[in-house]
């Protein structure tokens, strides 16, 4: 089967090709919405994503050698999302499969960040440390859903780095420049620290933060190396806990925070201390991509699960926990 994913929860619009039989991802155009300087406005990045469609469709067929006729099945991300944005995907994939007359499978963002990673790497059963704008979630299988067993309580750690190199003037997105300027770091500044059971909460050491930057006394440099330090510390420590809680032995890094190598690199130290192993795809694959998409629409249609046009609004507010995992 040739299955086509659409992906536009937020920032990215994504179109992939993915066969089935040979397990390969035979396309993943990636076209993401980017800043110099603020953050994004919703209406703004449905606009560039209604003008990215056409040319990635083109792209991701081209590359994959593909005819759209020979597409026999169509997945998008259904939820959870921003509105304005899941509206372009599910648009296009309700036309699509009406133009082609060939099915339709809504799938849920969060739990293909864990679906790819089970495709394309030997993990298993994995506990999911889903790090990226919007969500912070540790993320498993149990009796018959995938499980949220740790969240962040207020902002989501991707949103929370874009918005402290805002503050610092740096542009959006702004995780990767900050693990540039942390890189050259020296000294650690003690930060809040804020751990709750399998929770996190960032709220209190933005706000800490920004009285440190107006403050004028510390270094951008030390700023960044002391947020990674901690901010990450509290991401593995929640990861473990599940981990301990839950008996599993594989890490999976899903979301563009995971694209960090100081993250990786804490991720790794904790897993082989407990004799466990962390598993990390290439980037292309953690930040948001519709090759992900496409593969967990797969997984769900060859388990019997299809969802029809009447079915085939968005839905923003998805939980990770309200899908019936009926593929595993
Ligand atoms: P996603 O929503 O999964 O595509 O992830 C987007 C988020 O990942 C944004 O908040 C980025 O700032 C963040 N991000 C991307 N690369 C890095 C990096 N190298 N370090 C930290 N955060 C990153
Ligand atoms: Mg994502």
């Amino acid at each position: 089967m040739i299955c086509l994913g659409i992906e536009s929860t937020a920032h990215t619009l994504g179109i992939s090709i993915i066969n089935d039989k040979s397990k390969r991802v035979l396309s993943n155009i990636i076209n993401a919405y980017k800043t110099k300087t603020g953050g994004i406005v919703p209406s703004r990045v449905a606009d560039h994503h209604a003008e990215a469609v056409k040319p990635a469709l083109r792209k991701a067929l081209e590359k994959a050698r593909i005819n759209i006729t020979n597409i026999d099945l169509i997945a998008f991300s259904q939820g959870p999302g921003l509105g304005h944005t899941l509206r372009i995907g599910a648009g296009l994939a309700r036309s699509l499969s009406v133009l082609l007359k060939k099915p339709l499978v809504g799938v849920n963002h969060c739990i293909a960040h864990l679906e790819i990673g089970r495709f394309l790497t030997r993990a298993e059963d994995p506990v999911l440390l889903y790090v990226s704008g919007a969500n912070t979630q540790v993320i498993a299988y149990e009796a018959g859903r995938y499980r949220v067993f740790g969240e962040t309580l207020d902002l989501g750690v991707g949103n929370f780095l874009d918005g402290f190199a805002r503050e610092l003037g740096l542009g959006f997105p702004g995780g990767p420049r900050i693990e540039e300027f942390a890189k050259k770091g020296k000294e650690y500044i003690k930060l809040p620290y804020s751990v709750k059971g399998m929770d996190i909460s960032l709220g209190g050491l933005d706000t800490n933060l920004k009285q440190k930057i107006r403050s004028g006394k510390y270094s951008k440099t030390d700023l960044c190396f002391s947020v990674q330090e901690t901010v990450f510390a509290m991401l593995v420590e929640v990861a473990e806990r599940a981990m301990a809680h839950t008996g599993k032995n594989e890490l999976l890094l899903g979301g563009g925070v995971a694209c960090n190598k100081r993250l990786q690199e804490m991720c790794r130290i904790m897993t082989r201390e407990r004799g466990a192993k962390t598993f990390i795809l290439p980037n292309e694959f953690l930040v948001d991509n519709a090759a992900m998409i496409g593969i967990t629409g797969l997984e769900m249609y060859k388990a019997g699960m299809s969802t029809s046009l009447r079915d085939a609004g968005i839905r923003p507010y998805e939980r990770t926990d309200d899908v019936r995992v009926e593929w595993r």
